[in-house]
């Protein structure tokens, strides 16, 4: 729907002329919005409007307080340019990379950007050229839903504390309505951004997309081609944190966007499952994310693409390897979204590693092996992701077999048994010094086979015992090493 025909400026249409005080446009702000806009917040902008300026408080702040939520951050906007912004604001930083000009008070950085004008998108993604502009209505046009298009502040020759709507962005937060500001299909060609945001946000805050938005996206999905990976992961990263990230990935699929970020993944629609009655491979992916803890992303984004080497495994009704060949697709995508390398490679390392047996008889050695081959540290992230895939199947995630194997675990780990090198009684250098072995790759052997049998028998982590196990291998493996050098060579041909 196009903007309230009565707000101008129609997006798109050429700003008004500036330098002029904004005419009248705001409702008056809900009575409490002064009482919830921080202290800090009005004394910049109060700072800038005492200079002569015009300063606001826009975008994703002011949505969420209306809201009720809690703002993560608070963003200005001010018709200041970046380098009057620095000298009027001490401390004031300005970022050249991003536009903005930071100023920390109290603890917490806040974000105030000159208003802008975008021209000239050039390949569905950023603007080619970005012009500083004198106007406020200019501003929020160019930006993406008439949710975050909104502003509240004071002008120095207009009403103080007053809220510009010229979208109808209020009234669309009142029904949590996420609506494109303009023509939605223009905006997506402008940045192809805009189409993951808004599913993003769809699930974030809980709105619906409303349907010409939605259909736009629809049309238009396939120009999420041009974006570059990073700027995906971001929203990604952002999605996965929504109360329910299923939301906005199913809107992501049937959109067809999800085909575009990852067609591993949208594959998984139609993959029978033996789980949940009617459901398929997608559904059990959806389940699972949202079960997985809000608060750990590492797990929410293993539970997304645990399962995703399913399609190109699948083999009847099973999927031999998929955890292996997923944990490679795993790895391939997150580099592609540049996530940072600590974060993919602990989350491959869940896919690689989800399918763990669940064995309540297994013998202390073969916990304590367990143990080494997770990490100590990823254990908890593993249990984690059984926990949302159980549940995403529809099984008990707490039963019987699950609790005693985690206890075992536990003992395990209470009894700060030895399960890695650096546990081990001796080190490299007492082998070097002891043996007169030389440093390099036999030496990792040597160190990895004394770990193995101080695993399956802790009482052997003892210098002398490990001594003399040292030799005995290095004996052997010599021993080896004469007889294949005596062995006649191999008949083949000539
Ligand atoms: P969040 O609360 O998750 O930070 P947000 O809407 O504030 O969501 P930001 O990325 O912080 O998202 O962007 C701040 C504001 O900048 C948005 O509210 C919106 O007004 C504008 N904006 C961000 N990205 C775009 C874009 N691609 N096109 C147009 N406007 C954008
Ligand atoms: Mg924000």
């Amino acid at each position: 729907m196009a903007p309230d025909s009565a707000s101008p400026p129609a997006p798109g249409a050429p700003p008004p002329a500036t330098g002029a005080p904004a005419p009248l446009l705001g409702a008056p702000a809900p009575a409490d919005l002064a009482a919830l806009v921080p202290p800090v917040v009005c004394e910049l902008i109060a700072r800038l409007v005492e200079a002569g300026h015009t300063a606001f408080v826009v975008g994703g702040s002011l949505r969420d307080v209306l809201l009720g939520r809690e703002p993560h951050d608070w963003d200005m906007a001010s018709d200041a340019r970046p380098e009057q912004l620095v000298s009027l604001l001490p401390g004031a930083v300005y970022e050249n990379r991003f536009g903005t000009v930071a100023v920390r008070r109290e603890g917490q950085l806040f974000e105030i950007t000159t208003f802008r004008l975008e021209h000239e998108y050039a390949d569905h993604r950023r603007p080619h050229r970005v012009e500083f502009g004198d106007d406020l209505l200019a501003d929020l046009a160019r930006r993406d839903f008439t949710a975050n298009a909104i502003a509240w502040g004071c002008a120095p020759s207009g009403p103080a504390g007053v809220l510009i709507d010229p979208f109808g962005g209020r009234a669309d937060i009142a029904s949590r309505t996420l609506r494109a500001v303009g023509d939605p299909a223009l905006r997506f060609r402008e940045d192809a951004l805009r189409m993951v945001r808004a599913v993003r946000l769809a699930a974030t805050l809980e709105f619906e997309i409303e349907p010409a938005t939605l259909a736009a996206i629809r049309d238009n999905a396939t120009l999420a081609a041009h974006l570059s990976g990073e700027r995906i992961g971001a929203e990604l990263a952002r999605l996965l944190a929504a109360p329910r990230p299923s939301v906005g990935l199913e809107l992501a699929r049937q959109t067809g966007l999800l085909a575009v970020i990852s067609p591993e993944l949208a594959a998984q629609r139609g993959v029978p499952q033996q789980k949940i009655p009617g459901e398929d491979l997608w559904d059990h992916t959806l389940r699972a994310v949202d079960a997985a803890p809000a608060g750990r992303p590492v797990v929410r984004l293993a539970a997304l693409l645990h399962d995703m080497g399913k399609p190109a495994t699948r083999s009847g009704d099973r999927f031999p390897g998929h955890d292996a060949v997923g944990a490679e697709m795993a790895d391939a995508l997150l580099r592609r979204l540049r996530y940072p390398r600590a974060v993919a490679e602990t989350v491959v390392h869940l896919v690689r590693h989800h399918m763990f047996p669940v064995d309540p008889d297994l013998s202390d050695a073969g916990v304590r092996r367990f143990i080494r081959r997770i990490g100590p540290q990823h254990l908890d992230a593993l249990f984690d992701l059984r926990r949302a895939d159980d549940l995403g199947s529809g099984a008990d995630p707490d039963d019987a077999a699950t609790l005693a194997f985690r206890g075992l675990v536990e003992r395990e780990l209470h009894a700060a048994s030895p399960l890695d090198r650096g546990d081990l009684a001796i080190d490299g250098h007492d082998l070097m010094r002891e043996l007169g072995l030389s440093p390099g790759p036999a030496l990792g052997r040597l160190i990895d086979a004394l770990l193995d049998r101080v695993i399956a028998d802790p009482s052997l982590n003892e210098r002398g015992s490990l001594l003399l196990l040292a030799q005995g291998l290095l004996d052997d493996a010599n021993g080896l090493a004469r007889d294949r050098a005596a062995a006649p060579p191999a008949a083949g041909p000539a």
